[in-house]
């Protein structure tokens, strides 16, 4: 089959893998749009972080002194018990790679970056993808239609590209058995560029400064059954999160209490993505949306940018197969993704231990740790880190 070159390139969501991929498909000559369902750029957030060679992809983005003057510089984080004293420490390295920052921050470097050579539509989705001989036709919510030779879907784990063009999520996304919240509150523990984490049996709650300790964020883990929920949904998300924290003591009914005026309330399951082929014809699944491994790997933000790297690379490789450009990053990236989502999956029972044996004996492995040689803690987290070479 022949080609015409490709030259325009749809990329739907414009967090970190968006905006990656459009930075590096306008240095090859591409004409990248992005479209993102919010009105503007999402700010605030929680922390991402970088290690291996995701490190080394922002290096050559030439972006990594921009995020280092960003990052949050965190300390170590400490689990406490109900009367806030220190059982086991958390160290900074084993939770903030070589390199954190806020994820909305992070987006805002890459929107920078690229918005010259970039076309942003803000406030807009694809409500339609129909592939033709040459190109795909997009219809938007928005009414507007438009042809692309290619269609991104670099919008998340709930992505919507992928309902469109592969089918029903349920399809693709594992739950991890855990739920995750996360929200903007008060720094009213003074916390400076530290964190506590307070465990329960089936629950984590924690709090952690953020930005020069001017605020917090509350992070709230637990298992439970929520049912089929609407993600959107966030008063039943709320009644919920209350519900599994009722009557806990430490800062539990504090941070509830703030959880209502949140301004950035965030809550979802934590999911794996898995799905055989990132590629239906012109359209191809980049970041979370393909290969979601969920906050527990640590490694998301750093795939989605290496996976990016890969794409746009492989696409200036082959410009007139996609085809070929498309088979090829899946098959670069593959191990990476697939040693990620291991990580994670070995992550799950020992981080919110069900019961009170297993958070003491999580406390116990906690403090022993320090007595280890670091590399050998963070060896898996390493390994997978390095499970590619760009
Ligand atoms: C609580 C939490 C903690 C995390 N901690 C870490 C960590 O410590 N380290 C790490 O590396 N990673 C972490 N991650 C993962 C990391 O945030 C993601 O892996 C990374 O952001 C992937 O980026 P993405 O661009 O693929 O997707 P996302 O960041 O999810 O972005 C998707 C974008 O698409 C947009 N969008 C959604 N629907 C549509 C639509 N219909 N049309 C247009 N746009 C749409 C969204 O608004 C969003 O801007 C964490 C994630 C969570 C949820």
């Amino acid at each position: 089959m022949t080609h015409h070159p490709i030259r325009t390139v749809l990329i739907s969501g414009a967090s970190v893998a968006g905006p990656s991929l459009a930075f590096w498909l306008s240095r090859y000559g591409f004409q990248p749009t992005i479209v993102e369902r919010a009105r503007q750029l999402r700010e605030g957030g929680y922390a991402v972080d970088f290690r291996g060679t995701s490190m080394e992809a922002l290096r050559r983005m030439e972006l990594l002194d921009a995020v280092k003057a960003e990052a949050t510089n965190m300390g170590d984080m400490y689990y406490v018990d109900r009367h806030d004293r220190e059982v086991a420490t958390m160290p900074a390295a084993a939770f903030s790679g070589e390199l954190e920052i806020m994820r909305g921050d992070l987006a805002r470097i890459l929107y920078d970056a690229t918005e010259a050579g970039t076309e942003y539509i803000f406030g807009d989705s694809i409500a339609e993808l129909t592939e033709l001989d040459a190109g795909v036709e997009v219809r938007f919510e928005s009414g507007m239609r438009r042809s692309f030779d290619l269609v991104i879907g670099a919008d998340g784990l709930h992505s919507n590209v992928r309902t469109l063009a592969f089918g029903p999520e349920e399809q693709f996304v594992r739950d991890l058995g855990l739920y995750a919240s996360i929200f903007t509150v008060p720094n009213r523990l003074n916390l400076d560029y530290s964190g506590r984490l307070f465990s329960a049996p089936g629950t984590i709650a924690g709090v952690y400064s953020a930005r020069q300790n001017r605020e917090a964020r509350a992070l709230m883990f637990f298992d439970g059954d929520f049912g089929d929920y609407d993600y959107r949904d966030f008063g039943a998300q709320k009644q919920f999160v209350r519900q599994r924290f009722a009557g806990q003591g430490w800062y539990v009914p504090q941070i509830l209490a703030d959880m209502e005026f949140a301004p950035d309330f965030y809550f979802d399951t934590i999911s794996q993505v898995v799905i055989e082929r990132w590629s239906r014809g012109r359209v191809a699944l980049l970041g979370d949306a393909a290969h979601c491994a969920s906050p527990l790997s640590g490694m998301g933000t750093g795939m989605a940018v290496v996976g990016a790297y890969i794409l746009a690379h492989e696409l200036n490789a082959s410009r007139d197969d996609h085809q070929v450009a498309f088979t090829n990053y899946q098959r670069k990236l593959q191990p990476f993704v697939d040693a990620s989502q291991t990580l994670a999956h070995k992550a799950v029972g020992g981080f919110v231990p069900k019961g009170n044996f297993g958070i003491w004996m999580r406390n116990l492995m906690m403090k022993l740790l320090p007595l280890m040689p670091a590399d050998m803690v963070l060896k898996e987290a390493y390994a997978a880190a390095n499970a590619i070479s760009i």
